[in-house]
């Protein structure tokens, strides 16, 4: 395990453990980026890619936060449904929003090619297994979907899901086979280092603890240095804390969590035979996907504490509930992540003042959006584009504050009694 990174089959896996020092002079720079996320390395390529100058400031290390410790599922999309934004801001504006989501996926694979970056096995494929009986619906909702936005889901029946899946609780599935999954934190290591083969500056162990502005100039102090940048770019998500409290009034915290058992050997293959990532289609959903060396990893469970009592018991359930032939294998890491979510569910990415921006709000659907986040920035400041107002709609909307957290969970707390719901509904159908 690498130092300063929480324990996580992630952390202990590390291509390189390169440690940047911290931010100890004054320094003037372009654009100042607070956060090394996925969303702060994004913009912060984005703008060395372009010529501009730029610094980045992480309070820990690049990929601390949820970017290095989550599924590693990359997929096109949204963390709230298509449909839902199409009702939200029309037919037309939802595809462009898709189709930009579409090009940040091509950009991740460009820049994984170009960088070289190490955050393989890159598994092409990922599966929705579906909870519920849906009859037709599943099928012709990808016909539907391919149509509309050009996606390439595949239908697969109860027969094709079982053969792959050892399992009675999933009915039948949609394929995506533009979507993959990496190595989440060495990706992120990857970006941080092609930014600065670039000519980015970037300090970790460097904590923002205020930002002053005077005229067009931003002030950002760390605890041993300062950065005075004609731009400064909020990329801190569920970490924000109060830094910012107009972004943290519109920000919900929420812990997720991830674990992942020893090698299975033989006996992943009586659950699952296949490489894809899999997930399912419950609003409090899990998703998992086999290891090069066997070994599962499962992701689920939402909850306001951030380290939750009895974690692996908790996810050894839910495992178990979807495979029983894996009760009692020996989990050899379990760890808690941090998303940060707008009520909306949509990114959030603008301006707040002539200077000021924010790249956040991706909540679980992360992977892919940030890299199309940290675009529309770089490309906003160093060429005037104009995109990035698509996400005008989804604003800065009021989330809580304080009390935001609780309201997550009383939140997942319904959507896991709606699941519930519809499972005895189709459990009494079937009597
Ligand atoms: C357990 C888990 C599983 C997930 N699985 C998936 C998945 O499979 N697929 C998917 O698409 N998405 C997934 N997500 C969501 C995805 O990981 C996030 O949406 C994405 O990583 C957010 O990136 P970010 O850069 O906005 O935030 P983060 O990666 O959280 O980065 C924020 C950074 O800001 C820094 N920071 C905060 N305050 C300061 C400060 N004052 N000064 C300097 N730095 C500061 C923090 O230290 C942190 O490093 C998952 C999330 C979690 C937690």
């Amino acid at each position: 395990m690498s130092a300063n990174y929480i324990d996580s089959y992630y952390s202990r896996s590390l291509h390189d453990d390169h440690q940047r020092a911290p931010l100890t002079n004054n320094i003037d720079t372009s654009v100042c980026v607070i956060g090394g996320g996925l969303a702060g390395l994004a913009t912060a390529i984005g703008l060395a890619e372009r010529g501009q100058s730029v610094t980045l400031l992480e309070a820990r290390r690049v990929g601390w936060g949820a970017s290095g410790r989550n599924g590693g599922f990359v997929s096109a999309g949204y963390a709230q449904s298509m449909d839902k934004i199409r009702r939200r801001v029309g037919d037309n504006h939802a595809r462009e929003l898709f189709q930009l989501s579409r090009q940040a996926m091509t950009l991740i694979q460009q820049r994984i090619a170009k960088y070289a970056i190490h955050c393989g096995p890159i598994t092409p494929g990922l599966l929705s297994a579906s909870w519920f009986d849906q009859g037709d619906h599943l099928a012709a909702a990808a016909a539907a979907r391919n149509d509309w936005l050009g996606s390439h889901y595949e239908y697969w029946s109860h027969q094709r899901l079982r053969a792959a899946l050892s399992t009675d609780r999933y009915f039948d599935g949609l394929y995506d086979p533009d979507g993959f999954t990496f190595h989440a934190l060495n990706f992120s290591r990857g970006i941080a280092a092609a930014a600065e083969r670039l000519g980015a500056q970037i300090f970790e162990h460097s904590a923002v603890t205020s930002v002053t502005t005077r005229g067009h100039q931003h002030k950002i102090q760390t605890a041993t240095g300062t950065v005075t940048a004609d731009h400064v770019v909020y990329c801190c998500s569920g970490y924000l804390g109060w830094l910012k409290p107009r972004l943290a009034w519109s920000t919900i915290p929420v812990g997720t969590y991830v674990m992942v058992t020893e090698p299975l050997g033989e006996r992943l293959k009586t659950a699952i035979r296949i490489p894809h990532g899999i997930s399912d289609d419950r609003i409090a959903q899990d998703y998992y996907r086999p290891l090069a060396d066997t070994r599962l990893l499962w992701g689920g469970y939402v909850s306001a504490v951030t380290k939750p009592r009895n974690l692996v018991a908790k996810m050894r359930t839910a495992m178990a509930k979807v495979y029983p032939q894996l009760e009692n294998v020996a989990i050899a890491a379990a760890w808690p992540g941090t998303m940060g979510y707008a009520t909306h569910k949509m990114p959030q990415i603008g301006q707040l003042a002539p200077g000021v921006w924010y790249n956040q709000g991706f909540g679980g659907h992360g992977m892919n959006t940030t890299t199309l986040g940290g675009e529309l920035i770089a490309s906003a400041i160093a060429k005037a584009d104009e995109r990035y107002r698509l996400f005008a709609p989804f604003g800065l909307s009021f989330a809580g504050g304080p009390l935001a957290p609780i309201a997550a969970q009383a939140m997942y707390w319904f959507y896991q009694a709606q699941d519930k719901f519809r499972e005895r509904r189709d459990q009494s159908a079937k009597l």
